[in-house]
């Protein structure tokens, strides 16, 4: 991956990487503010090549920049910090890949995307429908962010998948926002997810089983499996313009879930690449 002072003397890249060490809005236990340098490791492991599935090299010189890491300062306000690093990236032309970090970090992410790509939709892989109006009476928890996305109309539809958790209140609330919730009960693996607009993939690791990424903060059992979800991915035909994976806890379990955030990382990057944006 280039640094971002050799990209800015080269600019030729085409995903920008950005992390997030940011977890203050977890409501049952914080680490995945630890996750993005274990993300890079895995996916710069010697112990894997670089190639997708699809036959990309990701490998190449020129197609990642390194943006670094926002991370919580004394005074500053971090989500606000999350949206200009993006619109940074965007305005480089660099489609922003962004590592959590809790997932309330997503709505920051999304409005950046949205003011760029103003027809957009979420594919949204997720334990949790994440629609909960306020948690603990925080309404930037990362039980909320899908509210806010929606409350906001940043997005044209909303969908959700993986999802097993859902309550009365987030089923009121699915409904007012008319989100598409496609429930792990229901499940079939010929499901098929089509856009015909430009998608951003919000992808929470508990949605996989926790058999499959065991570092994650909660447990939700009967779950999809890592060759589920790659399929979802790789099926994609919309363009894919942006991305998130968060909620890797490593305080839990760190070796298995960052090979499978990382091989996620590559399967969304090859998917990115073929993307011809509108
Ligand atoms: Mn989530
Ligand atoms: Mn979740």
């Amino acid at each position: 991956m280039q640094t971002w002072e050799q990209f800015t003397a080269d600019p030729n890249a085409r995903i920008g990487v950005l992390g997030i060490a940011y977890d203050e809005n977890s409501s049952y236990q914080r680490g995945p503010a630890g996750a993005p340098p274990l993300i890079r490791a895995a996916f710069h492991s010697d112990s894997a090549n670089m190639w997708s599935e699809n036959g990309t090299d990701l490998g190449e010189d020129g197609i990642f920049v390194d943006a670094g890491d926002v991370a919580p300062t004394e005074d500053g306000d971090t989500l606000a910090e999350i949206a200009s690093a993006v619109t940074r990236l965007l305005h480089h032309n660099l489609l922003p890949l962004v590592l959590g970090g809790d997932h309330a970090i997503t709505p920051p992410i999304v409005s950046a995307i949205s003011a760029r790509f103003p027809r957009l939709s979420i594919l949204h892989f997720d334990a949790h429908p994440d629609l909960y109006d306020a948690y603990d009476g925080n309404r930037r928890s990362h039980a909320s962010p899908f509210a806010r996305i929606m409350e906001a109309g940043l997005v044209e539809r909303l969908v959700q998948i993986g999802v097993r958790t859902m309550n009365g209140h987030q089923r009121e609330q699915a409904d007012k926002f008319g989100v598409e919730v496609v429930e792990m009960k229901d499940w079939h693996d010929d499901l098929t997810f089509d856009f015909d607009m430009p998608v951003y993939v919000s992808f929470d690791m508990d949605c996989l089983d926790p058999a499959f990424a065991p570092g994650v903060s909660h447990w939700e059992p009967g779950g999809l499996t890592t060759r589920q979800v790659l399929s979802v991915i790789q099926s994609l035909r919309a363009p894919i313009v942006g991305a998130d994976i968060v909620e890797f806890n490593p305080r839990v379990e760190a070796p298995i879930t960052a090979m499978t955030a990382a091989k996620i990382f590559k399967e969304i990057a090859a998917r990115m690449l073929e993307s011809s944006l509108p």
